[in-house]
């Protein structure tokens, strides 16, 4: 009988189920396909503290801190780097909302500026194209390798005695008196007295019995990747829109050379297939056009690159596009990290530590109290979601 059982193996079950066996908890992770099968595989995977709500950013910066450290404490590399986050303009029209930005940044002591000229730009990135107003360039932000982080964790934990389940979907939560007494899964019962529920787009029809739905509206984002290109870009780059905060494209060159990039945030029809025992999701001709075509505008190079592989990728935003890191009300034992509205990777790290702290009745490292669950009380479908950022 483990102490916990994870549900999800993307980067926050994966986190958790490290941080728990870090103090001494047996865990049993478990998964409907396995690592990073879902939006922790289909990410861009920038750390982005940048751009961040005023509530989140404090949570971001203190993941960049784990970040940093990361592949020594897992001992495995992440492909981490710290080259900055460039959130470009086009138009003069733009840049009052990157003064926004920064000074969100600036309040809680992020290094951050607003670059307001397109060539103070490209001093940084020369690959960008002249043809835009500014950004907002922090030079702390950076990007990872999402497949090899997630193992990294998972691999780590594994070392500590965690032991992994792949192929098998929690049908139910099991409880006596509204108290956690395991998971049924595709295949058999495991007991346990706490489970955490890192599920993303899905796990709502585990919390139904307890009457506890999060409002989630899930949204379907484009990715393309390139094959490999020369050196040419080492942030990670968004464009902003002066009449809509999400990221009309965003896009980085991975350590290996290719270019992974995505598009804005756009409605889902919920046509979800497997190929392989992994969730595939396929963009429509109009939106992959879409996609190469805002970002070859903006890094006029990947037009020339040839494409490896494209695909879409589905965000679970919540009403206010914050995350839920909280017990879940009512049921004693489960604790949850979902929600996090399209900018969930870099909070992985944290999310991990957060959860461990959560199971274990202990203070979390951070004041989480603007992610509380409460704050949906009543709330059952998502209304009017802002627009958020990914990238
Ligand atoms: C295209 C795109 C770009 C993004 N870009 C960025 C970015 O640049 N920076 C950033 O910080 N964030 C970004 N995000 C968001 C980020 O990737 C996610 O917030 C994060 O990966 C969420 O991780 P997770 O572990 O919470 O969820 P997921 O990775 O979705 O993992 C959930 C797991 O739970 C499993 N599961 C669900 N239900 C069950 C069940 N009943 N039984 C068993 N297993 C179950 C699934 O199979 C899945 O593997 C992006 C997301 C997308 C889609």
């Amino acid at each position: 009988m483990p102490d916990v059982v994870v549900i999800g193996c993307g980067i926050s079950g994966a986190a958790t189920a490290w941080e728990l066996a870090k103090s001494g908890c047996s865990v049993t992770l478990v998964d409907r396909y396995g690592p990073a099968a879902m939006a922790s595989g289909w990410t861009l995977a920038g750390v982005r503290q940048s751009g961040r709500h005023p509530s989140e950013l404090p949570l971001a910066m203190a993941a960049v801190k784990i970040w940093e450290g990361l592949d020594e404490e897992l001992q495995a590399s992440t492909g981490y780097t710290q080259h900055g986050n460039l959130r470009i303009g086009l138009t003069p029209e733009d840049l009052p909302a990157l003064r926004v930005i920064a000074q969100d940044g600036e309040a809680v002591g992020l290094p951050i500026e607003v670059l307001a000229d397109a060539q103070s730009v490209r001093d940084i990135a020369p690959a960008l194209s002249p043809a835009i107003a500014g950004a907002t360039w922090c030079p702390t932000d950076g990007h990872a390798d999402p497949d090899a982080t997630v193992n990294a964790f998972i691999n780590a934990a594994r070392r500590l005695g965690v032991e992994t389940v792949y192929g098998e979907a929690v049908l139910s939560l099991e409880s006596r008196s509204r108290r956690i007494c395991g998971v049924r899964t595709t295949s058999r019962t495991i007991a346990t007295d706490a489970v955490v529920l890192a599920t993303g787009i899905s796990g709502n029809e585990l919390l139904a019995p307890f009457g506890s739905p999060l409002p989630v509206d899930v949204k379907n984002v484009t990715v393309v990747r390139t094959r490999p290109l020369p050196p040419l870009l080492s942030q990670v780059l968004s464009v902003a829109s002066a009449c809509n905060s999400d990221a009309a494209c965003a896009g980085r060159q991975q350590l290996d050379g290719a270019f992974r990039f995505t598009s804005g945030i756009k409605s889902w029809d919920g046509l979800m297939r497997e190929k392989d025992g992994r969730p595939v999701i396929a963009p429509t001709i109009a939106s992959l056009l879409e996609t190469l075509q805002s970002f070859g505008d903006v890094v006029p190079a990947v037009r020339e690159a040839e494409i490896d592989a494209y695909w879409c990728g589905l965000v679970d935003q919540t009403p206010d596009a914050l995350p839920v890191l909280d017990h879940v009300p009512g049921v004693d034992g489960l604790v949850m990290a979902r929600g996090f509205s399209g900018h969930g990777f870099c909070l992985g790290p944290l999310t991990g530590r957060i959860m461990a702290a959560l199971v274990q009745g202990q203070a979390p490292p951070l004041d989480i109290s603007a992610f509380a669950f409460s704050r949906f009380s009543g709330l059952t479908t998502p209304s009017s979601s802002p627009v958020t950022l990914h990238g």
